[in-house]
């Protein structure tokens, strides 16, 4: 067993080898722009691109045409929303978001409301779930867009999806959905969740970073939005740019392997997950966050009461690659905003533990991790004067 352990898996995953040879030849002999149409290297640089555009497509039961190429989840997501947003701006100027949202769309929908929009938040219940009725009840003449993840990165709480998508339909509002850690872990249809526009990303399923999608429906309804990228018209004029050619080639090959593998992998990391969690859960005074609720089968939040949890990370930092919060917020001491929103009071949420486990971590590796943290917890808390009085008050 090699030492660190991997367990931040919802922050970026190692790129698969098998997605690495596939994207290699384009940057050694392969490196045409996918937009020169004039020779060889173009061609075979379009033909890899077309074939990677069919690879993702079907991963999520969509067709080819629909699948806009982005930098990541974040860039689509500023397309998604801001693209709905300026295009639709004779219908309404309303949206509905829920509080739990990852930065990608909590700051462009900040973003949009300085702009002028206005922005319902929807709460989470202690589960981390949206309220479906809270969300037909939001809805108004002026409602253009709801955008309410699949499942959330900090506890895998799986949103009710395929209802919301439904309210969205029979309102006539476009459902955007931020599926960037359920795609190539969990069955995703966005005809069946009657989806309208998605994101997702490479780096979270075993591709590489810099490469993501935006999924724009074509029919009933088809989904128009304004570029926020403009120059030279790529990607059917909604995002301008040259392609990304062996990271497109990469994302494809990583949808691919997902699709095929996704019926075994699934319950294996289940299997990871719930030793992981029940291992952990033994400790006294620990919460696991998101219980109860349908999750993701490879994420575990669990908050370790009477300590200090960036500490408590930095006790193992060296051993055990995890996260306290959400990675983009985990350089500041402030406890997750995601957790906060279920009504975990402060102690808790500062001193929770984020864990993904993925396509390589072994079952050594989970042994490994629940000792250590256990000897670290209880180490910990032997010279905590909250856990002292905690005792004392037992
Ligand atoms: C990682 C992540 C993003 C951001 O994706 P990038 O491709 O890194 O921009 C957005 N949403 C969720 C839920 C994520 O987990």
């Amino acid at each position: 067993m090699k030492l660190p352990i991997y367990l931040d898996n919802n922050a970026t995953t190692a790129v698969d080898p098998r997605v690495l040879e596939t994207m290699l030849p384009y940057f050694t002999t392969q490196y045409g722009n996918a937009a020169s149409r004039s020779h060889p290297f173009g061609w075979v640089a379009e033909e890899a691109v077309d074939y990677a555009r069919e690879q993702v497509a079907q991963l999520i039961g969509a067709v080819k045409q629909e699948i806009v190429f982005t930098s990541g989840a974040t860039e689509a997501a500023n397309l998604a929303i801001k693209g709905v947003y300026e295009m639709y701006a004779g219908s309404g100027n309303h949206i509905i978001t829920c509080v739990t949202e990852h930065k990608a769309v909590v700051d462009t929908c900040r973003h949009l409301e300085k702009k002028g929009a206005q922005v319902t938040w929807l709460p989470v219940n202690e589960q981390g779930l949206i309220s479906i009725e809270a969300l037909e009840a939001a809805i108004t003449p002026q409602t253009i867009l709801i955008a309410i993840m699949y499942a959330n990165n900090e506890t895998g709480v799986i949103q009710p999806v395929k209802e919301i998508g439904r309210i969205a339909k029979k309102h006539n509002v476009i459902y955007c959905c931020d599926a960037t850690q359920a795609v190539g872990k969990i069955p995703v249809n966005v005809l069946e969740d009657d989806i309208d526009l998605m994101m997702f990303s490479a780096h979270k399923i075993y591709g590489p970073k810099g490469v993501g999608a935006l999924y724009v429906r074509r029919k009933s309804p088809r989904v128009r939005l304004a570029a926020q990228i403009d120059g030279g018209g790529h990607e059917r004029g909604m995002r301008s740019g040259t392609l990304n050619v062996p990271g497109i080639a990469g994302f494809g090959k990583a949808c691919e392997l997902c699709g095929e593998e996704m019926r075994t992998e699934g319950p294996r990391l289940a299997v990871l997950r719930d030793k992981l969690e029940l291992g952990l859960l033994q400790l006294e005074a620990s919460r696991l966050n998101g219980g109860g609720a349908p999750r993701l089968p490879h994420t575990v939040n669990i908050s370790l009461n009477y300590l200090e949890g960036q500490t408590l990370i930095m006790g193992f930092a060296k051993k055990i690659a995890l996260s306290s919060g959400s990675a983009c917020t985990s350089a500041s001491m402030e406890p997750s905003y995601v957790l906060k929103a279920m009504g975990i009071d402060d102690m808790l949420a500062r001193n929770a533990l984020r864990m993904g486990v993925g396509r390589f971590t072994t079952p050594e590796e989970i042994d490994f991790t629940i000792d250590t943290i256990t000897r670290a917890v209880i180490a910990m808390r032997e010279i905590s004067p909250a856990w002292e009085a905690y005792k004392q008050g037992q």
